[in-house]
């Protein structure tokens, strides 16, 4: 693995989520990368989020990516992070069932944090919906 991811998931392991700040234009890109998503320059330095973000989007898992099969059926989404950058993954906190994301989607988008979990013997970075 790339140092950098290496680095990032020893942050996510200690409850830490990590992006990097651009110098030049000051956007945040994430997952950290070596170059600005935004402008691409390569003047970025490491920067902790807050975690805290809005759900745009949900959906349940007609096909699950391979590492995430044995949790399915699970709803994932289209989280905007509070710094910037956009992030899909799996969403806590609703039911994986049609009428459940029917009654979300009316509210959309919700408020939601950062959660570390253990799947697979990774730690992912999932999103919860916040009580309301
Ligand atoms: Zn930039």
């Amino acid at each position: 693995m790339e140092p950098i991811i290496t680095k990032f998931y020893e942050l996510l392991s200690k409850g830490e989520i990590w992006g990097m700040k651009c110098k030049d234009c000051d956007s945040i890109t994430f997952p950290p990368k070596t170059a600005c998503s935004y402008c691409y320059s390569r003047n970025v330095e490491w920067y902790k989020l807050s975690g805290e973000g809005k759900v745009l989007y949900v959906s349940t898992s007609i096909l699950p990516a391979k590492r995430f099969a044995e949790y399915a059926p699970y709803v994932y989404g289209l989280v905007k992070l509070k710094e910037g950058p956009f992030f899909a993954t799996l969403i806590d906190g609703i039911e994986p069932k049609p009428e459940a994301l029917k009654a979300i989607f009316d509210k959309l988008p919700l408020d939601v944090t950062a959660e570390i979990k253990k799947m697979g013997g990774l730690d992912i970075l999932i999103f919860k919906i916040k009580k309301e």
